[in-house]
C-alpha cells in the first residue's frame, strides 16, 4: 500500500471537481484528483449541453468534461482513476483510502462527489436492472430505436431524456406524478411539441411486466380521484428522471449534512463543519445543480482551501 501527500485532494471529477484542480495546480497546491465512479460526472451522460457560458454554438458533455480534464491536466494536477472507500476526517492532515488500497494523506480535501440518479424504489426497478430499466437515455437510449420507451418525471432532465429518446424510439410516454411539468419553458415547449412523445400527467409507474425484459408498465392515473385508474402501457425501455441523492454515504458521521444528505457548506463559503474540508457542486447544492454553477463552487473550494492552508501552515 503506497501513501502519497498532497496539500490538496480533490474527490470527484465533475465540473466542480476539475475546475477546483485548475484553480488548486494554478495556485501551486499540486492537487490529487480521484477521479470516482464516473469520470466527468453526470455530464457525460448528457447530449447537448446549451447554456454552458463560452459555448455559443452548444458542445456535447463528454467534449466539455474532457477539455475541463485537459486544462486541470496542463496545470500539474495528478488525477487518479478509482473511488474513495473510506475517509477519516478525525484530525488534520486527512486520511483518504482509495478502492486500491492505498492511502493519501492530506492536508485539505474538496469533496466534489455530485449526486447520482434516484429510483422509484419499485421491487421491479431491481427485477428489471438492465433488462428495460436505466437512468441513462443517452447511455442506454440506443438500444430503443424504432422501440417504445417511457420516461419518468417532469423536470429538465427527463424532458431532455424524452426528446432525446424521441430521435431514437418510435413513441415516448413522459409520465408525470402532477399535473405540470417542472421543466423550463423552453424544455416543456419542445416536449409538448414533439409529435412521438405523449405526456401522461397525473401518472404514477407502479409496476413493471415483462417476462425477461420489460414489456410493460402499470400505471395508476389521477390517484385518490373519482377518475382514478389502472393503465397498462406497452413499452420495451423504462427510463427513470426523477432527480438525484447526493454521494455523500462515505462521509456520513463527520461532514454536517442536511436531512437529504447533501452536505452543509458555512455561509458564503464552502467550508463544511470540518476546518480544512470543503465542498463543491451538487454534493452540497441541492438548489442550482447546474455545471456552471458547480464550476463556481469549485473555484471558491479551491480558492478557501488556497486561503485555509496560508492561514494555517
Ligand atoms: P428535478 O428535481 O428538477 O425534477 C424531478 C422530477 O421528477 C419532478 O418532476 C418530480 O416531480 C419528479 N419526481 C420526483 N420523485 C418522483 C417520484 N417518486 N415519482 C414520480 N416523479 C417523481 O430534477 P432534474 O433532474 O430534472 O433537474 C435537476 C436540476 O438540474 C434542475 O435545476 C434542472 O433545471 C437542472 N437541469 C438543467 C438542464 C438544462 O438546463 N439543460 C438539464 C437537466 C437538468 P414533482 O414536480 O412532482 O416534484
Amino acid at each position: 500500500m503506497a501513501d502519497t501527500t498532497t496539500k490538496c485532494l480533490i474527490i470527484g471529477s465533475g465540473p466542480a471537481g476539475y475546475t477546483a484542480a485548475i484553480y488548486a495546480s494554478r495556485a501551486n497546491l499540486s492537487p490529487i484528483l480521484i477521479e470516482g465512479l464516473q469520470p466527468g460526472g453526470q455530464l457525460t451522460t448528457t447530449t447537448e449541453v446549451e447554456n454552458f457560458p463560452g459555448y455559443p454554438d452548444g458542445i456535447t458533455g463528454p467534449i466539455l468534461m474532457e477539455d475541463l480534464r485537459r486544462q486541470a491536466l496542463r496545470f500539474g494536477t495528478e488525477i487518479r482513476t478509482g473511488i474513495v472507500t473510506a475517509a477519516n476526517f478525525s484530525q488534520r492532515p486527512f486520511k483518504v483510502t482509495t478502492d486500491d488500497g492505498n492511502t493519501i494523506t492530506a492536508e485539505t480535501v474538496i469533496i466534489s462527489t455530485g449526486a447520482s440518479a434516484k429510483y422509484l424504489g419499485l421491487p421491479d426497478e431491481q427485477k428489471y436492472a438492465g433488462l428495460g430499466v436505466s437512468a441513462c437515455a443517452t447511455c442506454d437510449g440506443f438500444f430503443y430505436r424504432g422501440r417504445t420507451v417511457a420516461v419518468v418525471g417532469g423536470g429538465d432532465t427527463a424532458c431532455e431524456e424524452a426528446l432525446y429518446l424521441s430521435g431514437l424510439a418510435k413513441k415516448v410516454y413522459l409520465v408525470v406524478r402532477k399535473d405540470y411539468l417542472r421543466a423550463s419553458k423552453v424544455m416543456q415547449q419542445r416536449v409538448l411539441q414533439k409529435e412521438n412523445i405523449s405526456v401522461m400527467f397525473n401518472c404514477n409507474t407502479i409496476g413493471l411486466f415483462g417476462e425477461e425484459f420489460v414489456e410493460g408498465a402499470k400505471i395508476i392515473e389521477n390517484k385518490g380521484t373519482d377518475k382514478e385508474q389502472i393503465l397498462n402501457i406497452a413499452i420495451d425501455g423504462f427510463f427513470l428522471a426523477i432527480g438525484h441523492k447526493p454521494n455523500t454515504d462515505i462521509f456520513t458521521g463527520q461532514i454536517d449534512m442536511d436531512e437529504t444528505g447533501y452536505i452543509v457548506t458555512h455561509g458564503k463559503s464552502t467550508a463544511t463543519n470540518i476546518p480544512g474540508v470543503f465542498a463543491a457542486g451538487d454534493v452540497a447544492d441541492p438548489i442550482y445543480r447546474q455545471a456552471v454553477s458547480a464550476a463556481g463552487m469549485g473555484c471558491r473550494a479551491a480558492l478557501d482551501a488556497e486561503r485555509f492552508l496560508l492561514e494555517n501552515n
